[in-house]
């Protein structure tokens, strides 16, 4: 299928750039690895009047540790996340989601960010942020918005991002301790989008857990964080019974439906039993950090 005819600009700046969109902002569409928006122009999913490639802005797809957070620009894309050695001990989450994500092609031109803001519940990235309690960088030209993760995502393809915004970079909180992570995915074919995936991440203190973060995937209209199952993790013991615990209230947070990938209760046990494997998983990491 062809897309509907649209323009096309390809600013050299980002002040270009969001000039633009403050001028267009309703009718245009931001593009950055265009592996989403696309596939959506030809389904004439999505129509804009004009696509806005910001794919050559300078100096936004920087992967650094500042300040207490690791940073990841917006054009950061997939490989690049896959193939940064200091990232593997750094946020190792990170390097085993991207994996998962499709094959080659797409992540030699996706990013991070722009998943993030494509908002597909079956999206990866969305529950990794979700767990490792990330905040997107939003700049328009009335300033800049720090947005937290959870509370971004509205519903399906749906966020806060405001019309006149960009996101120019991710910022994942660097722990205070030991910490570990892990994503695990059930997909039907190799590339494919999750039938269910679960994102966890733990940071301890002493022999206590003092934060965790769990987020799920293709289980609900948004990737969803399991609040209630983070808090009965928080301030205890990672004994079998605190880890059995919160993996059945992640399985009570999970809404998923009937469907060609499996019926609604056989993802809301993958949902448990993914829980179980990502927490035994994530603090056998912790405790490598630790020793
Ligand atoms: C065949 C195929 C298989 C796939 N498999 C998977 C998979 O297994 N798992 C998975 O998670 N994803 C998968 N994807 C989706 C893909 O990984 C991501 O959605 C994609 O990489 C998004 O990044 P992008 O840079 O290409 O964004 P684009 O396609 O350029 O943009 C996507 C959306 O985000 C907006 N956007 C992008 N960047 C910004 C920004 N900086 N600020 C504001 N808005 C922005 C755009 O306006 C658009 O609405 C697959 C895609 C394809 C084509």
């Amino acid at each position: 299928m062809f897309p509907a005819a649209f323009d096309y600009a390809a600013p050299a700046t980002l002040v270009e750039a969001l000039a633009l969109l403050k001028q267009r902002g309703d009718d245009a569409k931001i593009m950055a690895g265009g592996q989403s928006l696309i596939p959506m122009l030809k389904l004439r999913f999505a129509q804009p009047a004009l696509v806005i490639d910001i794919g050559r802005l300078p100096a936004m797809n920087g992967i650094a540790r500042h300040n207490g957070h690791l940073s990841i620009g917006a054009l950061a894309r997939h490989v690049d996340i896959e193939r940064n050695a200091d990232l593997a001990w750094l946020c190792p989450i990170l390097v085993d989601t991207v994996h998962w994500i499709s094959d080659p092609l797409v992540r030699n031109r996706g990013t991070m960010a722009g998943s993030v803001c494509h908002a597909d519940p079956s999206g990866d990235w969305g529950s990794v942020m979700l767990a490792l309690d990330a905040s997107l960088i939003a700049r328009s030209e009335s300033g800049e918005r720090v947005i937290p993760a959870d509370g971004f995502f509205q519903g399906p393809f749906t966020t806060t991002l405001r019309p006149d915004e960009i996101v120019t970079e991710i910022r994942i909180p660097m722990p205070k301790g030991p910490a570990g992570g892990a994503y695990n995915k059930l997909e039907r074919k190799v590339g494919d989008f999750a039938t269910v995936a679960v994102a966890v991440h733990v940071e301890l203190s002493g022999s206590k857990i003092a934060k965790a973060g769990i987020g799920l995937t293709a289980v609900g209209p948004t990737n969803i964080k399991a609040t209630a199952a983070e808090k009965a993790l928080v301030g205890h013991e990672p004994t079998d019974e605190v880890i059995v615990e919160a993996a059945r209230l992640a399985a009570e947070a999970a809404e998923p439906k009937d469907d060609i990938r499996g019926t609604a209760a056989y993802k809301k046990d993958i949902v448990r039993v993914y829980v179980l494997r990502g927490l035994r998983t994530a603090l056998g990491r912790a405790r490598e950090v630790k020793a």
